[in-house]
C-alpha cells in the first residue's frame, strides 16, 4: 500500500491539537504542582491548629496524679477522636503515646529525637514534614508542636495524617484535567479542521488552477473564493490563468492565421536565420524544391532545398544586408523556373534573418516562348499564300496578263491564296482572343439539335460537292446544354467542316449525343482519311496539320481545332479524338447540361 503523504490541512490540524496539548501538559503540570502545594499548605496549618489545642491537653495530663503513664491512653483517645495519628515524644526522644500503637508496641518504637519535625519543633516551637512513615508504610505529613512543662520544653506533641488523601485529591484533579484537556482538545480539533479546510479550500483551487495550466487548459478564477490572502492569491491566479488563455489564443489565432497565409501562398517561403537554418518553409516552398518531409525548422537551408544557387543568394542577402533578387532554375520533380526575391529581415532581439520567396514563372518563360513560336507560325503561314499571290501577280504583269488562256486562271488562284489570307487572319484573330479571354460568353441553356440543323443546311453544298452524307442523329429529346449559342455553332461548324473537308468521296458523316453524368457528350464521326496515331496528340495545337502534304491541299489553317479546344473549356467541357487511319475519326465533346 502507497502511504500517501500528509496533507497540509492534517499538518495544520497535528500542530494545532500539539499546541493545544503541549500547552494542557505545562498547564496542568503547573497547576498539579501549585494545587500540591497549596493543599499541603492548608492540610498543615490545620493540622498546626490542632497540634496546639491537642498538646494543651497533654500538658494537665503530665502533670497530673498518673503522671507520663496516663498518656498512652490519652492519645489513643485524641487519635480515635480526631481521625489522625497522634504521638507524644519525650524531649530525648523516646516515644511515650502514639494512637496507632498499643502499649506494648510502643517500647519497641525507635528513639524519634532524630526526626526533623521533632527536632525543629523543640528548637523552633514549630515542625512539619513530609516523609515515607516506616511504623505506618506510608507517606506522611507531620506536624509537631513542643509540649512546655514549667518553662520549658518537655516533649513534642506530633500529628501525622496520610498523604493518600493529597494524592487522592491530586489524582480526582488530574481526572478533571484530564477531561477538561480531552474537552479542549475536541474542539481544538474541531476548530483545526474548519480552520485548515477553509485554508486550504483556495490552495487546493490554487493546485488545480495551476495543475490544469500544466495541463493546457486555462480555468478562469471561481466567483466564491475567499477574501483572505489565500482567497485573493487563488483570485489572482485565475485571472492570470485567464489572461495568459486569451494571451494563447490570441497567439495561437495570430499564428493559425499566419499559417493559414503562409500554406494558401501560392508562392515558396523560406526563413532562415543568421546561420542560414530553417526558422520557418511553406508548403509551396517544400513542393517546390522537395523538401524532405518532417521537422525541418532548425536545419541548414542547403540540406533541405539541396539548391546551390539559392544557398549562396540568402548568404549574400545575409552578408550584404540588401535585398537581392536573381532567377533560379530547379530540374526535379520538374523542370521550373523560379524568380527567388531575398529580404534581409530583423526578428527577435535584432537578430538577423533572411526571407526568402519564389514567385514560379514556368508558365510565364513558356508562355513567353509559345507567343514566340507563334507569331514565327503566322508570318511562316502569312509568307505562303502571300509569297504565292506575288507571284502570280508578277507573272501576270510580266505578261500574262494578255494571256487570255491562263490570265483568270492565275486571277482564280490569286483570289483562293487572297481567301485563305483572310480566312487564316480571321482564325488568328479568332485565337488570340480566346486566349487572352477577351470574348465575352453568354451562357443559355440551348437545343443542340437546332443548331446542328442550321449548321448542315450551310454545309450542305460543300458535302454535296465531295458526296458526303451527313447524318444528323441529334433530336429535341435531348436536354439542352449550357453553352453560349454563337461559340457553340463555331464548335460544330469547325468539326463538322473537319469531317466533310476529310472525308472520301462517298463517305458520311455521323452527328449523335448521348447524356453523362450531367453532361452531354457529342460527337461527329466521319468515314474519311483519319489521323496518323502520331499526329492524333497534336491535332488540337495551333498551326499543326497531320500529314502536311495533303493538308495544304486542302485549304486549312491549322488553327480550327486549336480554337474548339479552347471553346469546349471554357463552357467546361472536354473534347477528344479518336481514329483509324484509312477509316475515319470520332471527334467528340463535352457540354454541361442545363
Ligand atoms: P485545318 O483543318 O484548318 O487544317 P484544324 O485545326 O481544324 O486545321 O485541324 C488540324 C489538323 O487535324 C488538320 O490539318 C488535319 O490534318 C487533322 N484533322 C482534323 N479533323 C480531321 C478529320 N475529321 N479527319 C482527319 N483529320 C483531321
Amino acid at each position: 500500500m502507497k502511504l500517501s503523504k500528509p496533507s497540509f490541512a492534517k499538518k495544520l490540524t497535528a500542530s494545532y491539537l500539539f499546541v493545544v496539548a503541549v500547552t494542557l501538559l505545562i498547564t496542568g503540570a503547573y497547576l498539579t504542582r501549585r494545587l500540591k502545594a497549596n493543599y499541603l499548605m492548608n492540610l498543615e496549618t490545620s493540622l498546626s491548629a490542632q497540634a496546639l489545642l491537642m498538646r494543651d491537653q497533654v500538658a494537665p495530663v503530665v502533670l497530673g496524679s498518673d503522671g507520663p503513664s496516663a498518656l498512652p491512653a490519652l492519645v489513643r483517645d485524641l487519635g480515635r477522636r480526631m481521625g489522625y495519628r497522634v504521638t507524644v515524644v519525650r524531649a530525648d526522644g523516646v516515644v511515650v503515646g502514639d494512637s496507632e500503637l498499643g502499649e506494648s508496641e510502643l517500647a519497641g518504637m525507635d528513639n524519634h529525637g532524630n526526626r526533623p519535625e521533632i527536632q525543629s519543633a523543640l528548637a523552633s516551637g514549630k515542625g512539619g514534614a513530609t516523609r515515607y512513615s516506616r511504623t505506618l508504610k506510608e507517606d506522611m505529613l507531620y506536624v509537631a508542636s513542643p509540649i512546655i512543662l514549667r518553662e520549658k520544653p518537655w516533649g513534642v506533641l506530633r500529628v501525622a495524617l496520610p498523604l493518600t488523601e493529597v494524592g487522592h485529591r491530586i489524582n480526582a484533579f488530574h481526572g478533571d484535567l484530564i477531561k477538561a484537556g480531552m474537552a479542549a482538545l475536541g474542539v481544538a480539533f474541531l476548530v483545526a479542521f474548519v480552520v485548515a479546510r477553509r485554508t486550504v479550500r483556495p490552495l487546493r483551487a490554487l493546485t488545480d488552477t495551476a495543475r490544469a495550466i500544466g495541463e493546457g487548459r486555462f480555468p478562469r478564477a471561481s466567483a466564491q473564493a475567499a477574501r483572505d490572502e489565500f482567497g485573493q492569491l487563488a483570485q489572482a491566479f485565475g485571472d492570470m490563468s485567464a489572461r495568459v488563455d486569451e494571451k494563447v489564443h490570441e497567439l495561437s489565432r495570430e499564428r493559425s492565421q499566419l499559417a493559414a497565409i503562409l500554406s494558401a501562398l501560392v508562392e515558396g517561403v523560406v526563413a532562415v536565420d543568421h546561420e542560414g537554418r530553417v526558422l520557418l518553409l511553406n508548403p509551396a516552398a517544400e513542393r517546390l524544391f522537395e523538401a524532405a518531409s518532417g521537422n525541418l525548422t532548425g536545419r541548414p537551408v542547403l540540406e533541405v532545398l539541396r539548391h546551390n544557387a539559392l544557398h549562396e543568394l540568402i548568404q549574400q542577402t545575409l552578408r550584404e544586408r540588401r535585398p537581392v533578387s536573381q532567377e533560379i532554375t530547379i530540374h526535379s520533380p520538374q523542370a521550373r523556373t523560379l524568380v527567388a526575391q531575398a529580404l534581409p529581415v530583423t526578428y527577435g532581439e535584432n537578430r538577423a534573418g533572411v526571407l526568402a520567396a519564389f514567385h514560379d514563372i514556368t508558365e510565364l518563360r513558356r508562355l513567353e516562348r509559345v507567343r514566340q513560336e507563334f507569331v514565327a507560325n503566322v508570318s511562316h503561314e502569312l509568307k505562303t499564300p502571300l509569297t504565292a499571290i506575288r507571284g502570280y501577280v508578277e507573272t501576270l504583269l510580266t505578261g500574262a496578263l494578255e494571256d487570255k488562256a491562263h490570265n483568270r486562271e492565275f486571277l482564280g488562284i490569286i483570289e483562293e491564296h487572297a481567301r485563305h489570307l483572310s480566312l487564316l487572319i480571321d482564325d488568328v484573330l479568332d485565337l488570340s482572343a480566346i486566349e487572352a479571354k477577351r470574348v465575352d460568353y453568354r451562357f443559355e441553356p440551348v437545343s443542340l439539335a437546332d443548331i446542328t440543323e442550321r449548321l448542315i443546311k450551310g454545309l450542305a453544298p460543300m458535302a454535296k460537292a465531295k458526296d458526303v452524307k451527313i447524318t444528323n442523329l441529334l433530336t429535341d429529346k435531348l436536354p439542352k446544354v449550357r453553352a453560349d449559342r454563337d461559340k457553340l455553332a463555331q464548335i460544330l461548324m469547325n468539326l463538322i467542316d473537319n469531317a466533310i473537308k476529310f472525308n472520301k468521296t462517298g463517305g458520311s458523316v455521323k452527328i449523335a449525343a448521348r447524356p453523362d453524368n450531367g453532361n452531354l457528350v457529342v460527337s461527329i464521326q466521319d468515314t474519311g482519311v483519319g489521323i496518323p496515331p502520331g499526329d492524333l496528340p497534336r491535332v488540337f495545337e495551333r498551326f499543326y496539320r497531320a500529314d502536311k502534304a495533303r493538308s495544304h491541299d486542302i485549304a486549312g489553317t491549322g488553327l480550327g481545332l486549336a480554337i474548339v479546344k479552347h471553346l469546349v473549356e471554357a463552357h467546361r467541357g472536354a473534347v477528344t479524338a479518336e481514329s483509324e487511319p484509312g477509316h475515319g475519326s470520332v471527334f467528340s465533346f463535352t457540354l454541361p447540361v442545363a
